[in-house]
Parts: C-alpha cells; structure tokens; sequence
C-alpha cells in the first residue's frame, strides 16, 4: 500500500514525500480514506503510531476547497497539552507547505491578544487546548458555528486532566452536522459514553488493542532501595551500562523530582534538560528543541508535560517512579519504539512501587522481565547522594542529623501527585525560593503572571476551571515550611 492509493491531493502526496515518508502505517491507512469520505471515524491507538498523519494528511486535503471567514474557524483540533497542540501544528507546517492554510494554535501561556488577532483575520485550522479555547468563545471572540470538521485527541488523557465537562460543552457549541475525528489510545466507560453521544455511526480504526504495548520495545524492570537517593544511585548506574543509548526520556511521577533528578544528573555531568508543568512555556520549548536536536540527550519529564510528544527515535525510556496509573505506563513507554523503530523502558522499582508494576503487568498482559547485573544501591554507598544532598547555605543539620525538610511528616513530602493537586499557586518571592537558584530550564513559570500586560495575563475563567492543561501536576510545597503544610482545625463561629 502506498500514500496514493488512499485518496490525498496530489500537493499533500507532493508534502508527503518529500518527509521521505514511503508507506502509510496502518492508522494512516485505514483512517484516511473514511476521513476522505467525511465519515466520523473512532481511531484507537496510541501515538507513535503515525495518527496525528492519520487525520492531518486528509485535513489538507479537505481544506483545499474553500475560504476562512473571520472568528469562525473551518476546523477545530482539540488537544489535552500545549506541547501535543504545537506539535499538530509543526505537521500542518510540514505537511500543508504548498497551501496557503491559516493555522493558529490557542493554547494557555501565550498572549491572549495575539492569539485574538489571528482570530479576526479568519483561520482555517484551530489548534486549542480546552481551557484556551472556552475562554475565548466566552469572551465573544471566536464561533465554533462554521466547523465542519472536529478532531479530538488523546481522549483518554483528557479523561485524566479532568477535561471532559469542557469537551462535552465544545461539542455542544459546534454544529451537529459536522465531521467528528476521535482518537484514543484506551476506552474506559466514560471515554464510550461520550463517543455515543458525540459521534454519528463512526467508523472504527484500531490499530493496536486498547493497553498493549508495541512488540519492539524491550521491557525491563530493576530493583531499587526505596530511598530516593539510592534510585538516583541505580538511574546513574543503567543510564551509563546501556546499550546503543542515544537519547533516553527519564519520568517521574511529580514534578519536584523531576527538578531533583535533574539537577542531580547535570551535578554528576550529564547533558540533561528537564519537562515539567510549572516550567514557562519558553522553558519548556526550549528543553524540548534541544532534546529534539540532540543538544541535550536526557530529558527529565513529569507525565503532563510529556504526554504525546512527537520525539522521534528515542532509544530509552527510565521510569524513576513507576507511575501509579497503568495507563500512565502505556503512554511512558510508547515514547520509545515508535513508528516500527526498536526501543528499551527500564522501570526502577522500589518496595512500594512492586503493586503498581503488577497492575501494569495485569494491563499489558505481560511480565517485565527483571534487568540482570547488580545495579541495586546498598544502603552503604551513599556518598556521593549525602554530599548532594548537604544544603548548600552551609546550613548546619540538627543533632538528629536532619534538616528542617527532611524532618517534615513523611506524608507530607510524599503525597501522590493525584491527591495533590490545588489548581491555583500562590505567586512566591524569588528569593524565598530554595530553587531560585536553577538552571532556567528547570526554573517554575512565574504563576502569578505579573510580568505580563493585564490583557495578557490568564484569563479569571481559566483560573477557576479545574485541573487544566499543565496543571493536573501537584502544587509544589516545597518551598513552604513544614508546620505551614500540617492541617489546622478552623475556630468554631
Ligand atoms: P504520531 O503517532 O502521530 O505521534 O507519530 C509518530 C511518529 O511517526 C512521528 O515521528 C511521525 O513523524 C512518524 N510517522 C508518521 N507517519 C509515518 C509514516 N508513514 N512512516 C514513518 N514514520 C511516520
């Protein structure tokens, strides 16, 4: 099978070649043509299996015929994060070279105004996030009454960031007759109900069943101590055994570690950036050009931040943490392997993380196999982790040998990024902030947004909406003091 035998224009065919793409994937090659037909089509499959192609290529070559007007965009893509939109939009870029297609991506972080803008000179592709997108109909700035065509993707994590209330309410403001594209690597119930009320007689693609994991990545699991020092200890010791590693993307669970084992791996000389939701969104961009371009080989990453993303030929995936929701897992790995390449995950497994990885097994319907060589760290070989994690104010350690933090309650420090999760942060003075002093790329967006134009800053409706785009991560208390987290009881009227 080849790309023109599915129907696409002779100038999306012309784009297509010259990425030195030759064959369609299956997504692509039993998508397309039912798009063509502007059926309304259920694609389950994961990324990396070429589906943002799958709907972009006939997109192109719908879009051919016909003219924008303004503030009513002709096509509308949902997205679940800001990086995945961005990345849609490079393929339009990519793919839409001989056309003259508007296309304008709506995401939080970026300013309000330019965004509105590009709006008014009337767009042939809308690219949004859900929040970004409501705060705009909502300000009367943009119809949804002239789509024809609405791509959702990545359902199932909209699911996880708490988006379907908004998704079901985009539906509701785009005319019923219009083409529905729906995509999903997984279908849980709430995930069907919504595809039975939003899509007319569609036609399904699967590609892979809903939780398996592609058959070319290699598997693995370690054991580790349950210190966080000692799986920093077993990080270092895989990330210099592997084999044919080219560039590998390490998850943690919250995005505190993903700053501590980030800036852990640069102390001891790794070329290393960081991804995670609190970053701004020019930090972010930046970590990821440069892990794109090789500049940077490791990429530390929290899982919203790196959901979806388009990185190709990614050797590795670490799990510092084994992500407590399987399908967190699914997603993880499928950075690695992707588009028929080979691949290696390796999951650092800690005591209490043994339950998670025997609900991943249970879901993926396979063992992980147990890594051979000695990598667990002896709790005798912490060093080189105790110089590092000496305060570097010279602050002197109480006689029980612990700093302030470390005394805090245990549960405190370590509560599951899911329990955690107030929506709005307070804005906190630089200098008050134990991280002030890191690298940029590992620095928190500055959340108040004081640094913008009133017009720019995020709008109030935004705010007030729960767990939206980068923001389903767990607030960030450590640069709070320990008796400022513990509960209080509110004095009785
Ligand atoms: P996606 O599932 O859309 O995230 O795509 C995964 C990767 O596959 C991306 O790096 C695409 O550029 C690449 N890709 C898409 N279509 C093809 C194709 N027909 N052949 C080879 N690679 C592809």
């Amino acid at each position: 099978m080849s790309f023109s035998n599915l129907g696409l224009s002779d100038k999306v065919l012309a784009a297509v070649a010259a990425t030195g793409y030759t064959t369609p994937t299956p997504i692509q090659e039993q998508a397309i043509p039912h798009v063509l037909s502007r059926r309304d089509v259920l694609g389950i499959a994961q990324t990396g299996t070429g589906k943002t192609a799958a709907f972009v290529l006939p997109m192109l070559t719908i879009l051919e015929k016909g003219r924008a007007r303004a503030r009513m965009p002709r096509t509308l893509i949902l997205e679940p994060t800001r990086e995945l939109a961005a990345q849609v939009k490079e393929n339009f870029d990519r793919y839409g070279v001989g056309q003259k297609l508007n296309v304008a991506l709506l995401i939080g972080g970026v300013s309000f105004g330019d965004q509105d803008s590009k709006l008014t000179r009337g767009v042939d592709v809308l690219i949004a996030t859900p929040g970004r997108l409501l705060d705009h109909t909502e300000r009367g700035g943009l119809l949804l009454t002239g789509v024809e065509l609405l791509v959702i993707d990545e359902a199932d994590r909209m699911l996880d960031m708490g988006f379907i209330p908004d998704i079901e309410r985009i539906c509701k403001l785009v005319p019923f007759t219009r083409q529905t594209l729906f995509f999903t690597a997984t279908m849980p119930p709430e995930i069907r109900r919504i595809t039975e009320a939003f899509l007319h007689n569609p036609q399904k693609v699967e590609v892979s069943k809903p939780a398996t994991t592609a058959v070319n990545i290699t598997q693995l699991q370690v054991p580790s101590g349950r210190e966080a020092h000692q799986k920093r200890e077993v990080l270092r010791r895989l990330l210099r055994d592997a084999k044919d590693l080219k560039n590998a993307i390490i998850f943690c669970n919250r995005k505190r570690d993903v700053a501590i084992v980030h800036k852990s791996l640069q102390k001891h000389g790794f070329s290393v950036g960081a991804l995670h939701g609190d970053m701004d969104q020019s930090a972010r961009t930046a970590a990821l050009d440069q892990f794109r371009k090789g500049e940077l080989p490791l990429l530390v990453a929290s899982d919203v931040a790196a959901r979806g993303l388009d990185i190709p030929e990614v050797s590795h995936v670490f799990n510092f943490d084994v992500p407590h929701h399987s399908d967190d897992y699914v997603h993880r790995i499928g950075r690695t392997g992707r588009a028929g390449r080979t691949g290696t995950a390796i999951s650092i497994v800690s005591p209490p993380d043994q339950k998670s990885v025997a609900a991943i097994e249970k879901l993926i319907g396979q063992s992980i196999p147990t890594i051979e060589g000695d990598y667990e760290v002896q709790e005798a070989s912490r060093d080189d982790e105790a110089r590092e994690r000496r305060p570097r104010d010279g602050s002197r350690r109480s006689s029980r040998g612990k700093t302030p933090r470390e005394r805090e309650p245990r549960e405190a420090r370590e509560r599951e990024p899911r329990e955690r999760e107030p929506r709005e942060r307070e804005p906190r003075p630089a200098a008050a902030s134990p991280r002030a002093a890191q690298p940029a790329a590992a620095r928190p967006a500055p959340t108040a947004r004081t640094d913008q134009p009133r017009h720019e800053q995020q709008p109030r409706s935004e705010q007030r909406r729960p767990r939206r785009d980068h923001d389903n991560e767990p607030a960030d208390h450590s640069h709070l003091p320990a008796f400022l987290l513990r509960p209080v009881r509110a004095p009785l009227p």
